[in-house]
């Protein structure tokens, strides 16, 4: 079967395996069409592109940004974006400066727990693209705060707890417009993971359609099975293409490892039936 991977990071973001190595590994696992989708930030492209045509596989570019859509954040990933595109490159641009004022407000709340220094620490683990809270919470873990990325958030780094702080990311319409802008598709990010109810969540998916937003991610790293089928059956209840992709981050910090995603639902159009460079390289 086709195996195309449409959502991946790098150490661009918070992943840990460089572009090239990345991309690598993908080859590695018998992907055959990966998209890197970094948070906010299209740097890890031009490398990735490269190693992609050396490796003989089909390389698709991406960004996962990083949206505030009543008052929660959603992730909306761009593909086959033109990551030289001006406007799509300075809304990230925003995306990313507002990290480090995030960072330093999340760094003064652990402060107020008594654990120190954990700005210096997490910009240890970060790149000098982008800090995030899978930085801090390197960080924690290695200070013996936690055992693992699963406890670590749970304790310190969503809401309601000691680390987490509010932040407000890009607006929805923002998003799709640098997307669209940059001649890309934008799809709605492993909305299994969002805490919307049914309503809200079908209100997000219909605001989304209305801004012209194209599809949708099905088969996530971090749906069930159960989830395939609930996001199938949304998609195809407001004409959206489904996507597919691991959400990888690296080895150990991943719910499923590259090339082991599971194929999308018989009644899905997926977001590359038109792709026909795509449908080539994997015929
Ligand atoms: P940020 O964009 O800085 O808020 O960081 C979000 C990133 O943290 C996500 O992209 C995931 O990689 C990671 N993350 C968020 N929640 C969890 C969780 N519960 N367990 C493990 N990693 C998480
Ligand atoms: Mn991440
Ligand atoms: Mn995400
Ligand atoms: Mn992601």
């Amino acid at each position: 079967m086709l195996k195309v991977d449409l959502h991946s990071h790098s150490t661009v973001s918070d992943g840990l395996l460089a572009p090239r190595q990345l991309v690598r590994y993908a080859a590695q696992q018998g992907v055959a069409v990966l998209a890197l989708t970094d948070h906010d930030d299209v740097a890890g492209l031009t490398e990735a592109q490269d190693e992609a045509s050396e490796q003989g596989i089909h390389f698709v570019t991406g960004t996962e940004i990083s949206v505030t859509w009543r008052r929660r954040t959603i992730h909306i990933v761009g593909l086959r974006i033109d990551p030289g595109n001006e406007a799509l490159k300075a809304g990230l641009a925003r995306l990313r400066e507002s990290r480090h004022e995030r960072a330093r407000r999340i760094a003064a709340e652990l402060d107020k727990i008594g654990i120190r220094g954990s700005l210096e620490g997490a910009l240890g683990y970060a790149s000098e693209h982008i800090i995030s809270r899978s930085h801090f919470a390197r960080f924690l873990i290695e200070q013996g705060h936690a055992a693992d990325m699963r406890s670590v958030f749970k304790r310190y780094l969503i809401k309601g707890k000691p680390g987490y702080v509010e932040h407000t990311w890009a607006e929805l319409h923002e998003a799709l417009e640098w997307i669209h802008g940059a001649g890309g598709v934008a799809v709605i990010a492993h909305p299994g993971r969002y805490d919307l109810g049914s309503t809200l969540m079908q209100e997000l998916f219909t605001e989304f359609t209305e801004l012209g937003g194209r599809a949708v991610e099905v088969v996530s790293g971090s749906h069930s099975p159960d989830e395939f089928g609930r996001f199938a059956d949304l998609a195809k209840r407001f004409g959206l293409l489904a996507s597919r992709g691991s959400d990888y981050h690296g080895p150990g910090h991943s719910y499923v490892d590259m090339g082991r995603l599971a194929a999308l639902p018989a009644s899905c159009t997926p977001v590359w039936h038109d792709w026909h460079e795509v449908l080539e390289a994997a015929a």
